[in-house]
């Protein structure tokens, strides 16, 4: 506690963050806490990250006024299993999460109850998706429909009391409901606020502002679009999140989706209507037609991110005029990555790059140089010991993530990690499973990437300076034989030391 307040006070005297704005409410004292989530954000669709499909200018402020974090690694990559390590700091064979279809055990330590007892506010408002009662929030209210997936339209929330349903568009909802819940607040404690959107999940429904955004453009298409899975073990090829071939009507919007409330079809189909016309008339087939359902399905997912960005805004906007931006961390995140089309796919789950990655953006004034970029292996696991750490309360032994505090301030301990674990549990896994992706665990480094498909034996390398895409495995190659080697040792050494179960 001590060592992260003096860091704190260090990085304060160096960047000259502290102090300058005393008049504002709760400038001094242990930070507020703010983490804006997204769900199935990914990083290519942010302006800050890659500039090449959209432009995020909220987000960006964030970077350019923070730190963003370009290898921010998840260890299970989709959504519940990141939500409950979030929460835990821990693993899925700690936390018990291995999929979305267990019960989140709220009996367990996570950093909101910590925080809590250390005389925090805490809130949650929006995507919860753990099944069982939030725990460890003074104030709650999350999506409920679809089992947790919530709608875009007319969302239905759940508290401690029952269910309402919002009327609006789930993003603006959301965050209404965040800025009533800051305004009402007790003023002289700190607050933690977990503002948790539903966007840009599938099936990806534009707010009525946004539904010509990108009309008039044609989006640059990945290189891998046309993946033939050739070079790799058999998984890649044996999934089925093709673009080309899995998504649905409704997906595609080529039919109105369920749950769009009446009164929106007019604008709806305004804009649908005349570009399905056009697409009958083509007549696509093969490759054109994999284009169009790529320019479809990922406007459709920008639209969405666009309310995401200007809901930002309203929030730094009420920071701002409250004085509250210089003692806020604000942590901009999602639970993974996504597919953009890259590998022809949509969706997650792959230790891959794409879905390893989650954005991680963190902005707190008096800590972290504005405008820098970091490059250490640093993971959702993480995130509780840091937020634990910068309220100076103790992070439990069991946590198996680390501190960011350090890296924040510019001064990475020289033992960071080096390598990470990886493990995906969600094939075959009762009661249902989405798009065929084979178990696997592995472990990333700085240049390198092994995968071990656990169940049908099969593994993977990947030389990431010389095959950024991952196209093609070195796996049998013998020049990497060494390589090889030396990581499954490390993928060894990673299992003992994180306690993982031996599988199945
Ligand atoms: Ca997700």
């Amino acid at each position: 506690m001590t060592h992260s307040i003096l860091r704190v006070l260090a990085a304060a005297l160096v960047f000259g963050g502290l102090g300058c704005s005393s008049d504002d409410e709760g400038s001094s004292g242990p930070p507020n806490i703010l983490v804006v989530m997204a769900d199935d954000h990914a990083l290519q669709a942010i302006s800050a990250y890659s500039g090449l499909l959209n432009s995020t200018p909220h987000i960006d402020r964030l970077a350019r006024e923070g730190m963003m974090f370009r290898h921010a690694l998840v260890t299970n990559s989709i959504c519940s299993p990141s939500r409950a390590t979030i929460l835990t700091g821990t693993y899925s064979h700690l936390n018990g999460q291995f999929t979305n279809w267990e019960q989140f055990d709220g009996a367990q330590v996570t950093f909101p109850k910590l925080l809590q007892q250390a005389g925090y506010q805490t809130s949650l408002i929006g995507k919860w998706h753990l099944h069982s009662d939030p725990t460890g929030f003074d104030h709650w209210e999350v999506l409920s429909a679809l089992a947790g997936q919530g709608t875009y339209y007319d969302a239905e929330f759940r508290d401690g009391n029952g269910t309402i349903t919002r009327e609006g568009y789930v993003t603006e909802v959301t965050t209404d409901r965040a800025l009533e819940w800051l305004e009402q607040r007790e003023r002289d404690r700190p607050f933690l606020l977990m503002l948790q959107h539903k966007a840009p999940h599938r099936d990806w429904q534009s707010s009525p502002a946004h539904l010509d955004l990108f009309a008039d453009t044609t989006l640059p298409e990945p290189p891998t679009l046309f993946d033939d899975y050739q070079g790799r073990a058999s998984p890649a090829a044996g999934q089925t999140m093709e673009i080309g071939r899995d998504l649905s009507e409704t997906d595609l919007k080529l039919i109105r989706p369920p749950f769009l409330p009446e009164r929106i079809w007019p604008e709806w189909d305004a804009a649908y209507d005349p570009r399905n016309r056009a697409l009958e008339e083509l007549m696509l087939e093969g490759d054109d037609l994999v284009r169009w359902k790529y320019q479809r399905y990922v406007k459709d997912y920008l639209r969405t991110i666009a309310s995401v960005d200007e809901n930002l805004g309203r929030v730094l906007r009420y920071l701002d005029e409250n004085g509250l931006s210089d003692n806020t961390i604000v942590i901009y995140t999602s639970d993974q990555g996504f597919y953009l089309g890259e590998h022809g796919w949509f969706d997650k789950r792959w230790m891959y790059e794409e879905s390893l990655h989650t954005p991680l953006i963190v902005r707190w004034p008096a800590a972290v140089r504005a405008g820098s970029v970091d490059d250490h292996l640093v993971s959702n696991l993480d995130i509780a010991p840091t937020l634990l750490d910068a309220a100076g309360a103790e992070i439990p032994a069991h946590m198996q993530g680390r501190s960011m505090l350090p890296v924040l301030a510019g001064s990475a301990p020289a033992d960071w990690r080096t390598s990470f674990y990886y493990h995906y549990y969600d094939f075959d896994f009762p009661p249902l499973t989405f798009h065929d992706v084979q178990r696997h665990y592995g472990v990333r480094t700085e240049r390198y990437k092994l995968i071990y498909y656990y169940l049908i034996d099969e593994w993977e390398l990947f030389d990431l300076d010389n095959d950024p895409t991952e196209v093609s495995s070195v796996f049998e190659d013998p020049s990497y034989a060494e390589i090889v080697r030396e990581l499954q040792a490390e993928l060894t050494r990673l299992r003992t030391e994180l306690a993982v179960p031996q599988d199945p």
